[in-house]
């Protein structure tokens, strides 16, 4: 018959009740004597006992305390500092912890999948209670995965607090996995970061001169590419640019009415509401009145940062106005 320990390295006892929704569990370790911490010798001197009652997974979904008897022994070794020493049980439980390593395990990986506040909520469900507070605490503690030297990367910029401070996140493009977060986004820092590793064999980038300066400074011999979302969106600017810019020769093309594809499908707008309307012609009115301001200064020699700057309007709204020959 499979005979499986309950209790991992013990000998179970009794099983009681413990409060409405709970069950206590009495054990005590299975093995006979062990070494002294400080000296190593083996001892199977029983010096006295004492009791540690840590939490355990749940059974039969009710919370579970173990009632775990430790034994203390003593060393007879006369060359040694220590007298007595505690019975250690590794496979179950940590020296002075408060729960058994599978309920930190387990209450880490629910910690991992939800967070602090929603995996305290989903332990609670789960008759393995523990804060928010203790489930972050126990993500920390658990062991960094080991991860093989990544040779393909992707480096980008990365908001801290948008528009004002701007990080560098490092992503492992064959795993699809962020592996850093750099503090800033100089060339420098890439290059140091660069610098300390061996292996990197392409690294994607947008367009920046900075990033740019750090490859090649860092990672001499890796390849830099472009990645495909920032030549997507540079050639979207371009085009964006030069349709604002051509906006009047575009409007004085012919018109498509009279060819073959028209009658087909709406061809005007949907009926707009009187206010609609008003709103409408007040807002184009409003915004031609900052697209002259904007377009006369700039063909007087402002920069766009400054015309940005004194309007309050967007960086990108300023450029279409001031590269617009008519009100686009
Ligand atoms: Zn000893």
């Amino acid at each position: 018959m499979l005979q499986i320990s309950m209790v991992p390295g013990c000998l179970c006892g009794q099983i009681r009740r413990e409060g409405p929704l709970g069950l206590s569990v009495s054990a005590r370790g299975r093995r006979e004597g062990a070494r002294c911490p400080e000296c190593r010798r083996r001892s199977t001197v029983v010096h006295g006992y004492y009791d540690r009652r840590p939490l355990d997974l749940p059974v039969v979904g009710r919370q579970v305390r173990l009632d775990l008897r430790i034994r203390r022994y003593a060393c007879r070794n006369p060359d040694c500092p220590r007298q007595t020493f505690g019975e250690q049980l590794p496979t179950l439980i940590a020296p002075s912890a408060q729960r058994t390593n599978r309920l930190v395990k387990a209450q880490a990986r629910i910690g991992i999948a939800l967070g602090g506040s929603a995996g305290s909520r989903l332990a609670k469900q789960i008759a393995m209670p523990a804060s928010g507070d203790t489930i972050l605490r126990l993500v920390r503690r658990m062991p960094e995965p080991v991860m093989p030297a990544p040779t393909v990367i992707g480096v980008d910029d990365w908001a801290m607090k948008k528009r004002l401070r701007y990080g560098t996140i490092v992503v492992d493009l064959e795993r699809h996995r962020p592996i850093d977060l750099l503090p800033d986004r100089t060339s420098e820092t890439v290059s140091d970061w660069l610098g300390s590793r061996n292996g990197i064999e392409i690294v994607a980038r947008d367009r920046s001169t900075e990033y740019r300066r750090g490859i090649t400074t860092g990672a001499p011999n890796a390849v830099q590419v472009a990645d495909r979302w920032h030549l997507l969106h540079n050639t979207r600017q371009m085009v964006e640019r030069w349709t604002a810019s051509a906006h009047s020769r575009l409007c004085r093309l012919p018109s498509l009415q009279n060819a073959e594809t028209s009658g087909k499908g709406r061809t005007k707008a949907f009926p707009r509401t009187r206010s609609d309307t008003t709103n409408t012609i007040e807002n184009r009115e409003r915004r031609k009145v900052q697209y002259e301001d904007i377009r006369r200064r700039y063909l007087a020699g402002e920069k766009l940062k400054a015309l940005s700057r004194s309007t309050g309007l967007a960086r990108a709204t300023v450029r279409k106005f001031a590269l617009a020959e008519n009100f686009p």
